[in-house]
């Protein structure tokens, strides 16, 4: 059985993650949270099944060979992140659609690969500035790692023309209300 899926991509820290929780609440009956196979290391409060499947990097690459993945990446050196494809058929078999928090390169290979099944949206953070001072907020990375995600960010914001929509987050209340209509009437689609 093969259902839709709803990507939510952008930088790191422009807010995609609490659009998808804000979306996840409201509708839990349609939707379901495809939990990707990440190594990293678990942040605290993190949950093992709930936020990601945390594996070895072993383990990660034991699957790549085995083509469990539907896509899957190196985001950041030596750290990979992935979609397994039990993942969706299992969020499609409850008969729900399937809702992504992924990096914008796999956004965009999910959507090549299921074409009008999916609907993509970038969601546009007011600018480089206010993501890296969010990043900094957050304070879970180091100086290091923090560097990392600002200068990808910087190169994954021009993607966002590929997408099927671009989602401006100056007021995240509003970007939250923006992105549920955006559900709404994609799931209202045949
Ligand atoms: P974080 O370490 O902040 O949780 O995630 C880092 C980046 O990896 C984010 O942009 C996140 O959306 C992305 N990501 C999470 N899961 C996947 C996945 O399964 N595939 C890809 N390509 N990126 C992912």
């Amino acid at each position: 059985m093969e259902g839709k899926l709803i990507i939510f991509s952008a930088p790191s820290g422009a807010g995609k993650t609490t659009i998808v929780k804000y979306l996840l609440g409201k509708h839990p009956d349609k939707i379901s949270f495809s939990i990707s196979a990440s190594t990293r290391q678990a942040r605290e409060g993190e949950v093992d099944g709930k936020d990601y499947y945390f594996i070895s990097k072993e383990d990660f690459l034991h699957r790549i060979a085995k083509k469990e993945f539907i896509e899957f990446e190196e985001v950041y050196s030596g750290t990979f992140y992935g979609t397994l494809r039990s993942e969706v058929h299992r969020i499609w078999a409850m008969g729900k659609q399937v809702i992504f928090d992924i990096d914008v390169e796999g956004g965009l290979h999910l959507k090549r690969k299921f074409n009008e099944r999916a609907l993509a949206i970038f969601v546009q953070p007011p600018s480089l500035d206010v993501l890296a001072q969010r990043l900094r907020g957050r304070g879970t990375d180091s100086e290091e790692k923090l560097h990392e995600r600002i200068v990808k960010a910087e190169k994954e914001l021009a993607y966002a023309e590929r997408f099927d929509v671009i989602l401006q987050n100056d007021d995240l209340e509003k970007a939250c209300l923006d992105a549920e209509k955006l559900l709404l009437d994609f799931l209202n689609e045949s």
